[in-house]
């Protein structure tokens, strides 16, 4: 019976996108990982040096990570059974929280099911439709999302504009709701750091919320990777921290850190928190030993940015663009390659997959129309030799292509 719906024409309009997309040469397959998450793996039946992972600090397959989930599933089975405020919080759940507010070195934390929704929960229900919302144009679309939800209104400043940022809030200040300045703190497809200090002063000066998106600063940047307000050293001055489980603590996850008063009221009004079920005991338990791991291994923070210097100066001494000319310069993990054309820029991600190189193509509209790159991402556990081979096959793929003249 599968073929009965595509005969139907209700969805027919869905077709027509995706014959645009194949069109444009953007559209996709998913590319389907047949082992482990890890430096060298097999997608779609080929071995590949992956560089396309969040898993900064390879904890995806971590020993010990791996335990504390058999572990926590053998005690408490697979499932909560509930959202956390009906009958879904298990001992776990509060002891990862208590855990990510001490490292955080914060009064409370709440984690969500994913760092998307604690972004869109946190956003859409801390502000109303009476307050402003002051949002760099490259934040992720989770905080969009939110800020949507909430239906404050929005005001967009150029990439890490922290004039333009004043000048928004200049606009609005005699407006009487609320304002809520929020950044990414690592920006997830240039890989640049987001003014978080600066941002700060502006937020009291103004007497605006200030809010981080640290996803891809987690476990990155900071001491022992406490992310980039630790990096900035502005504790005490963000009142709403985000952050992911989902990167370098290689589980899945979202979680808010601030005063005991954000942390209760998000219990009693974020949505995802009140209507979506709590992680399965296991995913808790697997956060909680990684963030051990943070701190009784910080050399893996070590070789993650020992690789990242070496592959970032090595792409670069080839000569591609890996940003800091039309686009911001990587500071982090993540280093772009900027091809520009989105079609070119997805057959050079295909022609590195065959010849053994895992790296996404970027296109529209997930970067802006012209500039589409291709992504690379650092892990701990690349080795040199995986990082000599990776370049050696970016160089020849590109001079193939034409990328490299
Ligand atoms: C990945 C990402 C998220 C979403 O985190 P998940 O835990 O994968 O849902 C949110 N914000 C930014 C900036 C991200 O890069």
């Amino acid at each position: 019976m599968s073929t009965a719906l595509s005969q139907r024409p209700q969805l027919k309009h869905l077709t027509a996108a995706l014959d645009e997309l194949r069109q444009k040469g953007t559209y996709f397959r998913l590319r389907v990982l047949e082992d482990v998450q890890a430096p060298v793996c097999t997608y779609d039946g080929r071995k590949v040096i992956n560089l396309a992972s969040n898993n900064y600090l390879g904890l995806c397959d971590h020993p010990k990570l791996r335990e504390a989930a058999i572990e926590a599933t053998r005690k408490y089975g697979v499932g909560s059974g509930a959202v956390r405020t009906i009958a879904g919080t298990m001992k776990v759940h509060m002891e990862l929280e208590e855990k990510i507010a001490r490292f955080k070195n914060v009064e409370a934390c709440v984690v969500f099911q994913s760092g998307f929704t604690a972004n869109a929960g946190t956003v859409s229900s801390i502000l109303g439709k009476e307050d402003f919302i002051i949002s760099d144009e490259l934040n992720h679309a989770s905080i969009i999302d939110g800020a949507r939800l909430s239906r404050a209104k929005i005001k967009v400043f150029r990439h890490r504009d922290v004039d333009h940022a004043e000048e928004l809030l200049q606009e609005v200040a005699h407006e009487p709701g609320r304002k809520l300045i929020i950044t990414d703190g690592v920006f997830s497809m240039d890989g640049d750091i987001g003014p978080v200090d600066k941002l700060c002063d502006l937020a009291e000066k103004y007497g605006a919320i200030m809010m981080v998106d640290d996803a891809h600063a987690s476990g990155v940047l900071g001491r022992n990777g406490r992310g980039s307000v630790d990096h900035f050293h502005c504790h005490g001055r963000v009142d709403v921290q985000v952050g992911t489980l989902s990167k370098a603590i290689g589980a899945l996850g979202g979680y808010v850190c601030g005063s005991r008063d954000l942390i209760d009221y998000l219990y009693h009004r974020a949505r995802p928190f009140l209507f979506s079920t709590s992680h399965p005991p296991a995913v808790a338990a697997t956060c909680i030993a990684a963030f051990d791991l943070l701190e009784s291994e910080p050399e893996r923070m070590e070789r993650l940015w020992d690789n990242t210097r070496y592959f970032k100066a090595e792409l670069g001494r080839i000569g591609f663009d890996i940003g800091g000319k039309t686009t911001p310069a990587s500071e982090t993990p993540i280093t772009p390659i900027i091809i520009g054309d989105g079609k070119k820029t997805m057959e050079f991600s295909r022609a590195l997959f065959d010849a053994g190189v895992m790296a996404t193509g970027i296109a529209f509209p997930t970067v802006p129309e012209g500039k589409a790159r291709i992504r690379t991402i650092m892990t701990s556990e690349h080795t040199r030799q995986h990082l000599d081979q990776a370049l050696e096959t970016l160089e020849k793929t590109a001079r193939r292509l034409g990328i490299l003249s």
